[in-house]
């Protein structure tokens, strides 16, 4: 009898390891025809919820009907920073804090926009900061340290990314090598743009978006509705090829927000943010084979709401840390494969379904 009972013990202990080892195939393998990930800089529950209480109707991330949460500790650190988170969601490695599309061997490890640019889809990077800055450059760029910005730009040349847009101008133009990279943008075929005033004449084709020379300014000192009408160019150019495509989304300035320990400025970068992901959500309930992923690369700022009012749209902030914090940020997903994205899972798996989704297998 005792010997059955460890029989029995002994199956079930196995089928649950078995289970564990399954490969993280579900039926809706490989059909995601595109993916747009949405990424809030240091966009914690406490920023999003700031924001759904000063804006007076419901935020668009309150559609989603999965949710889950990501561990965002770096291989280097408890506390992350954005270039090994953006490392680990862009290419399934954790890494040391500062890398930038490396491992912690230094070894260059390739992106999802990067897998995505080999199998035929067409690829794209928005940001609210420089396109060459920690987030976006994780899935273009392969550097030691995430400071090496002229280097990172140098990268974008590496991929054959169609549309890429955000400031950092200088770091293409304003090089220690004279070298001006934008010439040879156009070389490549890029039309080249500094300004949101000249979208309007671009209908196809690969478009480089320079718009400011170093860093945007916040959302309301200037920089505007620059996130919005980006994410919808990106999408309008890149939806045009057959293969479908990827697309990476920062709302950057969130981090820069929290890190000033600034409620207003973390209020409208985290609306802003919100708006792009209104975009990319009524393009994907009208293209049904369109995954939309969001979330955050880790918290800053350790804010926590102390004082508010649905009524009054009015909230009240206190922060822990001028830096960032190590707590589980969230993680949404609608459409094909979004049901892999619930519960608690590390930052890296991030990339592993969004490869699932897309139907890619690993090679590096
Ligand atoms: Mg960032
Ligand atoms: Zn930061």
């Amino acid at each position: 009898m005792k010997s059955v009972f460890s029989l029995i013990i002994i199956v079930f202990i196995s089928l649950l390891t078995f289970g564990q080892h399954e490969p993280k195939s579900t039926p809706t393998i490989g059909k995601a025809k595109n993916i747009i990930l949405l990424i809030g800089d240091g966009m914690g529950t406490s920023q999003i919820y700031a924001g759904m209480t000063a804006k007076e109707e419901p935020l668009n991330i309150e559609q989603f009907k999965v949710a889950g949460f990501s561990k965002t500790y770096s291989a280097s650190n408890y506390i992350t920073d954005s270039g090994a988170g953006g490392t680990a969601i862009a290419t399934g490695y954790k890494t040391y804090n500062k890398a930038i599309g490396v491992d912690k061997d230094t070894i260059s490890r390739k992106s999802i926009l990067e897998y995505a640019d080999e199998k035929g889809k067409a690829t794209g990077l928005v940001a609210t900061s420089q396109v060459t800055h920690a987030t976006p450059a994780s899935f273009i760029a392969h550097q030691k340290q995430r400071y090496m910005y002229e280097e990172i730009a140098e990268d974008f040349f590496k991929t054959d990314i169609d549309v890429f847009i955000g400031g950092g101008l200088d770091h293409f133009t304003k090089r220690k090598d004279s070298v001006d990279l934008t010439i040879k943008l156009r070389e490549e075929k890029y039309q080249v743009v500094y300004h949101t005033d000249e979208f309007s004449r671009i209908k196809e084709g690969k478009l480089a978006g320079l718009l400011y020379d170093n860093a945007p300014p916040r959302y309301s000192e200037g920089r505007g509705e620059m996130l919005v009408k980006s994410t919808s160019k990106a999408i309008e150019l890149l939806s045009q090829n057959e293969n479908g495509f990827f697309l990476m989304v920062e709302g950057s300035q969130i981090d820069w927000g929290a890190h000033d320990n600034n409620t207003e400025y973390v209020v409208e970068e985290m609306i802003d943010f919100d708006n792009a992901v209104g975009i990319a959500l009524e393009f994907a309930k009208q293209h049904g084979n369109t995954l939309v992923i969001v979330t955050a690369d880790h918290e800053t700022g350790g804010m926590g709401l102390n004082e508010g009012s649905l009524l009054t749209h009015e909230v009240k902030a206190g922060f822990t840390s001028g830096n960032h914090t190590s707590v589980m940020v969230p993680v949404f997903a609608y459409g094909p494969g979004s049901e892999n994205f619930g519960g608690i899972q590390e930052n890296t798996d991030l990339f592993f379904k969004m490869m699932n989704a897309f139907g890619f297998i690993l090679d590096n």
